[in-house]
């Protein structure tokens, strides 16, 4: 929701296009997969043809000599056809034999190597991030580590808020069928996956289209609904993170799934604002009221539920009063992630269209005040988990820092981070390992691994 104008600058539409031919056995076809579910979720296309294509991405076999054999043809046929292209696979484990006979390739990397694929295709061609329409974060663009994936379940929205072009530029909800998602789901968890993060433009929304239209998957019947696909992926143990839902009332049945492990008790909301004035002129819903009850009901039956959410300030028309409003939520809500944008017109959103727009320097102070509320609260809540112990998953090793890693409240990119300066022993990215919280900052917290971990 962030940039805005930045956006405005930017052709709505189609992002960048990748070719991809894939080819050799299963396994390929899960990096494959990997590969597209990566590409989708930054926003690129997967262009059908080489002419439509602004660089292709050739997975290879080099089991046999003639899987050699039509790798390299296939190699060769893509840098005749378009010119551009990426080696990865199984033959991409010796670069100088595709080198020596293709010297333009322009990277070349070996089976199971996504992260250096898409850093690859970063090169040759840039994600056109698009901070308002974006589902991924933009430094998530950079290089999403093998241990966590983003599970795109649907495309589209079916609401209609005031600021927002995405259901012009997106159309309606279209919902991906259960089974291809929940297969997508376990092939990233066979592929070393520990962190399945749900985006769509509304989560909760799931299957609307398609009126829940079940399907079978290890055996069972499962519907296409929120509940249900939650409940699914809590099946393939690793961590199931909800991104983008929006407060619809069942959202509470997801709940208990968190309650019991299978879901991380993790729920990103965008309120987007706390008077109902405001939301109504955004043509969201909203009783303040009902929410603090909802959010306090969740509390109760999962007391370590973090709860991550958004707002907008300086919407059109939005006065002291709404903004006071909008404070006084946040002190009851006291919410453990928040994100805030100042309001930036949007081309063709019809919000551009309302009366009475708040001043830039107006805006600017509420921002300022809304900051300075919510890392005071963000420190607080911090601070309470001092001595407490927690698992968290490994991002990366930072050889000044120590070991980054996460909380079940820290979404990748947009959250804090749990930091153990001096692990007890040698830890890799996408290990899961218990700690206790020793010092709190305003979004990080740092910890030590007991003694016996
Ligand atoms: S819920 Fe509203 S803000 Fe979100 S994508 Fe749909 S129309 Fe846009």
């Amino acid at each position: 929701m962030s940039n805005i104008a930045e956006f405005a600058k930017q052709k709505p539409g189609a992002g960048p296009k990748v070719g991809l031919v894939s080819l050799g056995c299963p396994k390929a076809l899960v990096d494959s997969e990997r590969i597209i579910t990566q590409l989708k979720a930054e926003g690129y296309e997967i262009s059908p043809d080489y002419d439509g294509a602004d660089v292709v991405v050739v997975n290879t076999c080099g089991f046999l000599d003639s899987a050699r054999a039509e790798s390299l043809e296939a190699i060769g046929e893509a840098l005749s056809e378009n010119g551009k292209v990426i080696v990865t696979g199984c033959l991409g484990a010796t670069p100088d034999l595709i080198l020596d006979q293709y010297p333009s390739v322009l990277a070349v990397t070996g089976p199971h190597r996504y992260e250096q694929v898409m850093k690859a295709v970063h090169d040759v061609v840039p994600p056109r991030h698009d901070p308002f329409v974006d589902l991924v974060p933009a430094a998530g663009v950079k290089l999403t580590p093998r241990h966590y994936a983003y599970l795109k379940i649907s495309e589209g929205c079916n609401h209609r808020c005031s600021f927002c072009i995405i259901p012009h530029l997106r159309g309606d909800l279209v919902s991906r069928p259960v089974d291809e998602v929940l297969r997508e789901a376990e092939n990233l968890v066979n592929g070393g996956v520990r962190e399945l993060l749900v985006i769509s433009q509304d989560t909760s929304a799931y299957g609307v289209d398609l009126r829940h239209r079940g399907a079978e998957w290890r055996g069972r019947e499962r519907r296409a609904h929120m509940t249900d696909l939650a409940a699914a992926l809590g099946e393939l143990g690793a961590w199931v993170r909800l991104h983008y839902v929006y407060p619809y009332p069942h959202v509470d049945d997801v709940i208990p799934l968190m309650a019991e492990g299978k879901v991380l008790p993790y729920l990103d909301i965008p309120f987007q604002h706390a008077s109902p004035r405001v939301l109504k002129a955004m043509r969201r819903p909203g009783n303040q009221e009902k929410v603090l009850n909802r959010l306090a009901a969740w509390r109760r039956d999962v007391p370590d539920i973090a709860i991550r959410s958004t707002f907008i300030v300086g919407f059109p028309g939005e006065t002291e009063e709404d903004f006071e409003e909008l404070l006084g939520f946040l002190r009851e809500a006291r919410l453990d992630r928040v994100g805030c944008f100042r309001y930036e017109p949007v081309d063709g959103a019809p919000a551009n269209d309302l009366p009475d727009a708040v001043p830039e320097p107006v805006k600017e102070e509420r921002w300022n005040r809304f900051m300075a509320l919510q890392q005071q609260i963000s420190m607080e809540k911090l601070d309470e988990k001092i001595g407490r112990r927690m698992t968290v998953i490994v991002d990366e090793i930072d050889n000044e820092d120590g070991v980054i890693c996460r909380s079940h409240a820290d979404a990748p990119e947009i959250d804090g981070n749990v930091i153990i300066e001096e692990p007890l022993r040698r830890l890799r990215p996408g290990e899961m390992v218990d700690v206790i919280i020793e010092e709190a900052g305003e979004y990080d917290l740092w910890a030590r691994m007991p003694d016996e971990a």
